[in-house]
């Protein structure tokens, strides 16, 4: 790390914290599924890619005894298995139960919307664009749905090389953590092309992505330094920075952690704009306030766009063992409660 000669107490810096920020409903269903399941069953719990795109709460959920892994087949058979948030394609659920892994889905729900309307415009014989970052798992996991009918558009560049079977039936389907802007975009290239591009029935993009860029939005038009806590391999997270730099923030940083912000990044900075990542716990962004704040940098303003209060529940499986042992436990407290009430009988 460089080090600049800061003085401590700094006459009008600030800080905007953008709100809402951080951790979306579907991380924290996931994030809540492994530590269930790690309750209920015991470790290990084999969790199928990062479970979310985040390096602090993987190495957390690893202490707790999950382990991580690429591939079905390396899971040891019999063992359980879940998904991540981002989504898989119907070939891992046969995968898992060719290795008679006791799977759960930890898809979130607006991923899963995305490859129901997959499957129904597949059953209609569309061709779907689906707009998305080539190779990313959410992207893998829709386009298994119907791999014959989706062909993946991966930004406005990518519109010219496109073709289709019939231009008359073609709709359009997205990844649900891009650029809202880029996004639209590529949208009316597409258009362009395809007159008659039917759109999805409701937005792809989540409420978590693109509420979180509306207020990177309105606090990086003001920011010198935009700090954007998330992880490379989030894609929500590098949008922000990307959305920062364009709503004019002169620069903006991507980190996993506070220690990772370089003080020379802070020359000549009044404000710094601080936001994070949908797969992000507020911990992270506390430790990066503190670290601001030792620098000069304490007087926050919160920079707030919008509510959040969505909740999911937790993936069906563990719903299901969960409830079958509470309703145990009820039947052994009856039980219980039954003998006492024989041993202390007047007749004893
Ligand atoms: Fe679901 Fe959106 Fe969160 Fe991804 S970012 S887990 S799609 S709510």
């Amino acid at each position: 790390m460089t080090r600049t000669s800061l003085p401590i107490s700094g006459a009008g810096r600030r800080v905007l914290l953008a709100a809402p920020r951080g951790w979306c409903a579907g991380v924290d269903r996931a994030v809540m599924a492994v530590e269930k399941a790690l309750q209920q069953y015991g470790a290990p719990i084999y969790v199928r890619h990062e479970i979310v795109h985040n390096k602090y709460v993987v190495q957390t959920l690893e202490r707790k005894g999950a382990i991580f892994v690429e591939r079905t087949e390396e899971v040891p058979e019999g063992s359980i298995i879940m998904f991540s948030a981002h989504g898989v394609a119907p070939i891992v659920h046969e995968e898992a139960a060719r290795g008679k892994l006791a799977s759960i889905d930890a898809t979130c729900p607006l991923v899963t919307k995305v490859h129901k309307e997959a499957v129904r415009y597949a059953h209609e014989d569309f061709d779907i664009l689906l707009i998305g970052h080539e190779g990313h798992e959410e992207v893998i996991g829709t386009s298994g749905e119907a791999p014959d009918h989706i062909v993946i558009v991966d930004g406005p560049s990518d519109v010219e090389k496109i073709s289709v079977r019939d231009p008359s039936k073609v709709i359009w389907l997205s990844q649900t953590t891009l650029s809202v802007d880029e996004t639209m975009e590529t949208v009316e290239a597409l258009k362009a092309k395809f007159p008659l591009l039917v759109s999805p029935p409701s937005d792809d993009i989540c409420y978590a992505t693109s509420n979180r860029q509306a207020a990177v939005k309105k606090m990086g038009a003001e920011s010198d330094l935009v700090v954007v806590v998330g992880s490379t391999n989030s894609s929500n997270s590098v949008r922000l920075v990307e959305v920062a730099i364009e709503a004019g923030a002169k620069t903006a940083r991507l980190v996993d952690f506070a220690s990772e912000i370089d003080e020379a990044w802070l020359e000549g900075v009044t404000t710094v704009g601080v936001t994070s990542g949908a797969s992000v716990p507020e911990v992270l962004v506390e430790q990066v306030l503190s670290w601001l704040a030792e620098r000069g940098y304490a007087d926050v303003e919160v920079v707030k766009t919008g509510e959040e209060s969505i909740t999911f529940s937790l993936p069906k499986e563990l719903r299901r063992d969960l409830r079958a042992e509470a309703d145990e436990l009820v039947a052994a407290d009856r039980r219980l409660r039954g003998n006492s009430a024989l041993s202390t009988s007047p007749e004893d």
